[in-house]
Formats: C-alpha cells, sequence, structure tokens
C-alpha cells in the first residue's frame, strides 16, 4: 500500500470531524499531502465515515490520477489539489459544511476577528471568495473553487489565516498536515458560532482592536511565540 502513514492519519483526521461534530452524512472531507512523493491521500467519495478504512482511502497524484484502490477520490479533490499547488507550506486541507461557518458563505461577508479566540487563530477575517461565473460553474467546477480560494488570497498569507469561505457553499481550512486542517475547521465553526451571537447580541459590534488581535496571534504564532510549551530540543 501506497504511502500507509499518510492515509492512516487521513483516514484519522476524517473521522476526527465526525468525533467533533462538524459533518453530517458524508458531507466534508479531508486530505494530506506527502510532498516527498508528490501523493495526496484523500477520503473516498460518498463513503459513510464509519465505514471507512484506510484501504479506501484515495491517493492520487498532484494531476488528479488516482494511483492506489479503486475507489473515486472525492469529488472535491480537484480543489485540494489547487490549494496543495498555490499554498507551497500546507500539508493538509479539510472541507466541512459545519453549521455555523457554512451560514456565513451565502451572506458573503468575510467573518470578522470580535473576539481573542479568533486572533489566535487567523490573523485578519476570514475572507470570502468571489461568486463564480456561470462558465466556471458549468466546467471544471471544483478546480474553478479553488482557483477562487487561491484568488482570494492575492497577496496575503494562508498560513497566517488557514480558512476561506466559500461564497455561497461552506469553508475549506488547512494546516501544516491533516490533522491541523480539522483543528482549524472545528475552531473556525466555533468562532463562526461566537460571532454570530456577537452580531445577535450587537448588530453594530465592531472588529477586535488591532493590537490586541496582533498580541494574541503573535504570542501563538512567529518567532516570538511563547503560548505553551517550549518545544523539546
Ligand atoms: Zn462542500
Amino acid at each position: 500500500m501506497l504511502v500507509k502513514a499518510l492515509r492512516q492519519e487521513v483516514l484519522e483526521a476524517n473521522l476526527e470531524l465526525v468525533r467533533r461534530g462538524v459533518v453530517v452524512f458524508t458531507f466534508g472531507n479531508v486530505s494530506g499531502i506527502s510532498r516527498r512523493e508528490g501523493l495526496v491521500a484523500i477520503k473516498p467519495s460518498g463513503v459513510a465515515y464509519d465505514e471507512l478504512t484506510v484501504e479506501q482511502i484515495v491517493v492520487s497524484d498532484l494531476d488528479g490520477r488516482v494511483v492506489d484502490t479503486g475507489l473515486r477520490p472525492s469529488s472535491d479533490l480537484p480543489t485540494h489539489l489547487e490549494l496543495y499547488r498555490a499554498f507551497p507550506d500546507i500539508g493538509g486541507v479539510a472541507h466541512t459544511h459545519s453549521e455555523h461557518a457554512t451560514a456565513w458563505a451565502p451572506a458573503r461577508r468575510p467573518l470578522p476577528c470580535f473576539g481573542t479566540t479568533h486572533a489566535d487563530y487567523f490573523h485578519g477575517p476570514v475572507p470570502v471568495t468571489a461568486d463564480l461565473g456561470p462558465a466556471e460553474i458549468a466546467g471544471d467546477y471544483e478546480k474553478a473553487t479553488g482557483e477562487a480560494i487561491v484568488r482570494a488570497f492575492a497577496g496575503r498569507d494562508p498560513g497566517a489565516v488557514p480558512a476561506v469561505l466559500v461564497a455561497g457553499h461552506a469553508p475549506f481550512c488547512w494546516g501544516s498536515d491533516a490533522a491541523t486542517a480539522v483543528h482549524h475547521a472545528v475552531i473556525l465553526e466555533y468562532v463562526a458560532r461566537m460571532a454570530t451571537h456577537t452580531i445577535a447580541v450587537d448588530p453594530d459590534a465592531r472588529p477586535l482592536p488591532r493590537e490586541l488581535h496582533d498580541r494574541h496571534f503573535f504570542r501563538k504564532h512567529g518567532p516570538g511565540a511563547y503560548y505553551g510549551q517550549a518545544p523539546r530540543r
């Protein structure tokens, strides 16, 4: 079996979506990439999570050619591949239709940073993609979705905001590996729920002041980070 450890990681990450309550039925998919081998492992299309096995995890190359297992990959594979090609530092992608994050996607409003929980993970608002045109929808739709995400990050660091809302659809999140991408998907759902509550309490709520936002983000990320325990040497 090719990239067995990666497939196991991707299986675990997909099951974690269920454990964390951010998917229903077969919605959602997680992938991971081995940059060294140029192979991506992803959930098969339409297989129930409670029946998923490591053998069923589909392996493709970066052009979407399936190289191991007879199952069809998640139909969103071309979106994942666009992200892996455009964002060379990411190692995993997670897509869900989690309730609160998904509610912001049809609204086509970037998710503002109202509190420090958001600032701990996302340095700035979580952006929304532009709507796809009729030709993109009729054509290679999943690839066009990935291209729209990449365009939404033009001039931005995808490592500083590891999530996006696809207009009218749902979030995609990423991270250094599949497990981290899922972690970000769960946090995004949490902060989207909080943002919805904040707006219910105060429709004119203002985003967190820049200084507090920066303080929280940079105490967990970058060279000056000091949150948590020092890595073992
Ligand atoms: Zn979707």
